[in-house]
């Protein structure tokens, strides 16, 4: 957690998803809401990204050229256990959103999804940071 200049909190994303154009316009919007994204565009590069950093909540895609957002999710469960996780998943993949569920993921949004309803989301991600 850090300030921004109008002493707002900013809570920092990890955004992990391998359609570029989609996290560059995500990060730039989530960036006017007091949410500053770092972007991944692959598993592998999320990865090597959370080991040197912190974050307040993952925001993880689950369909990834390089390795399934599920074996992530499992990677970065053993790194940081409560490190919240969001992930994104399409139509129809209810039974990976489950997955994901039970693999210790704080909660799912199906794509595309409403910015205001992702921001909210990682709001109550980063919440639930501190009730714990
Ligand atoms: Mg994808």
């Amino acid at each position: 957690m850090s300030r921004n200049s109008k002493d707002e909190t900013v809570i920092k994303v990890l955004l992990v998803d391998d359609e570029k154009g989609y996290v560059n316009v995500l990060a730039n919007r989530l960036s006017k809401r007091a949410i500053h994204a770092t972007k991944a565009f692959s598993g592998t590069e999320a990865i090597q990204i959370l080991r040197k950093n912190e974050f307040d909540v993952v925001v993880l895609d689950l369909k990834m050229e390089d390795m399934d957002g599920i074996e992530v999710l499992k990677i970065i469960k053993k790194m940081a256990p409560d490190l919240p996780v969001i992930f994104l998943t399409g139509h129809g993949s209810q039974e990976a959103a489950m997955e994901g569920i039970s693999l210790g993921a704080f909660d799912y949004l199906t794509k595309p999804c409403e910015l205001a309803e992702l921001i909210e989301k990682i709001k109550q991600a980063y919440q639930h940071k501190f009730e714990e």
